[in-house]
């Protein structure tokens, strides 16, 4: 008996510490964690600078709610917009709230200023996306896994295939207030569009007056190789979803960034967050802005992409698995041979953590301050795993 909800299933492993990309388990075991908190660890486990921001703030001010200020609000918003290149920043804790964020925004954006009628807003979003777990957010998920048995749902959405961006035109009507996408779809196995397709989907929005709302909780902070994967097609959102490596995997911290006459429409008392914004989370998110600025990690995630794609096109060739998709430090492997379970199970016995995502799928997702002989070491223990 468990007292434990069975809402995951995870791998034989309890981790007892960690530092860099290493795990180790209350067996003293040692893993290389190319999971890394499905992103949330993009800079490693317990990185100095982030460490020492937290505990900074632990012996000053820890929470103080919205209903007064702090100093490191304003510096946390201006941190991140200046990163991002946006003009406004409504911070909240987890990533499934920043979406929920983003819709309510756009929504209201869209009855006060584009003339649509209360209730009838659509908000046009793709088929195999994962933006979260709330009964709003899965209401526009086309898994039957996340949906069943979770009804009724939040109407208002139409589904399109990804990577189709005449389909996002054809979606769109006069309610339509926003285009709600993945820049790279993650959870779904890192499915990498056509490279034309974001600034395909930007000049059907702007020729519609429709808001692009991209959601790069997890493409996003040098996963790809930039500060956000929308930089690579050179196309800025008017509202950018931020979370997991934000809270620089010591808390929750997400955020919405984006333009300021969309973000303006939610006034005091239409929207807020008991935790959002609170300091030590703003610590830790300047902390992180910190190391973006300098470079570092999305250089990395570059420099590193060819060995990673190199490795995985070997894979391909090996002839165990049916497709690879690789960006930056990214990988998504569909595997021929046995289930994503397996796979992931063997690959622990060889000492590496990753994870299935849908079946036959594996994400793997490593710190980027991953070494080049550590990258090796994870692409030896997927080829082993896949083997027959
Ligand atoms: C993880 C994720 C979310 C949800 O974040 P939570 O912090 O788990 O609520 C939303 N969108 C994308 C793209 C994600 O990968």
């Amino acid at each position: 008996m468990t007292t434990l909800a069975p809402n995951y299933a995870p791998l034989p492993i309890e981790v007892a510490s960690a530092e860099g990309a290493w795990v180790t388990d209350t067996a003293g075991r040692r893993y290389l964690d190319c999971l890394a908190g499905y992103s949330a660890l993009n800079f490693g486990h317990r990185h100095p600078d982030l460490v020492a921001a937290a505990k900074d703030q632990l012996d000053r001010l820890t929470l103080t709610s919205r209903a007064v200020g702090h100093e490191l609000l304003e510096p946390f918003a201006r941190a991140i917009t200046s990163l991002t290149s946006t003009e406004m920043l409504l911070p909240m804790n987890t990533g499934a709230e920043a979406v929920e964020t983003a819709l309510k925004a756009a929504r209201k954006w869209g009855y006060e200023t584009q003339g649509i009628s209360e209730g009838d807003a659509t908000v046009v979003v793709a088929e195999n996306a994962f933006h979260g777990r709330t009964t709003t957010i899965i209401s526009m998920s086309s898994d039957p896994e996340a949906r069943a048995g979770f009804g009724p749902y939040t109407p208002g959405f139409r589904i399109v295939p990804y990577g189709d961006a005449d389909a996002v035109a054809a979606a769109i009507d006069e309610t339509t207030v926003a285009v709600l996408l993945e820049p790279i779809q993650g959870e779904s196995g890192v499915i990498v569009p056509p490279a034309d397709y974001l600034r395909q989907v930007r000049e059907v929005c702007d020729s519609t007056s429709t808001l692009l709302v991209l959601d790069e909780i997890q493409s996003g902070l040098g996963r790809t190789g930039a500060t956000l994967t929308q930089d690579l097609a050179a196309v800025r959102a008017d509202l950018t979803t931020l979370g997991k490596a934000l809270g620089g995997g010591i808390l929750p911290v997400s955020a919405v960034v984006g333009r300021s006459d969309v973000l303006g429409v939610l006034t005091p008392g239409t929207h807020g967050s008991t935790f959002g914004g609170n300091p030590l989370a703003c610590a830790v998110g300047l902390a992180v802005a910190r190391l973006l600025e300098t470079g570092r990690y999305q250089a990395r995630a570059r420099e590193l992409a060819p060995v990673l794609a190199a490795r995985a096109g070997d894979l391909l060739a090996g002839g165990h698995v049916t497709a690879v998709r690789s960006i930056g430090l990214w990988l998504g492997v569909d595997v021929a041979t046995r289930t994503g379970r397996e796979v992931s199970e063997r690959m622990a016995s060889r000492g590496v953590i990753a994870k299935e995502t849908h079946g036959a799928t594996i994400r793997l997702a490593p710190p980027l301050c991953v070494t080049q002989s550590e990258l090796h070491l994870m692409m030896d223990a997927l080829e082993s795993a896949v083997s027959p």
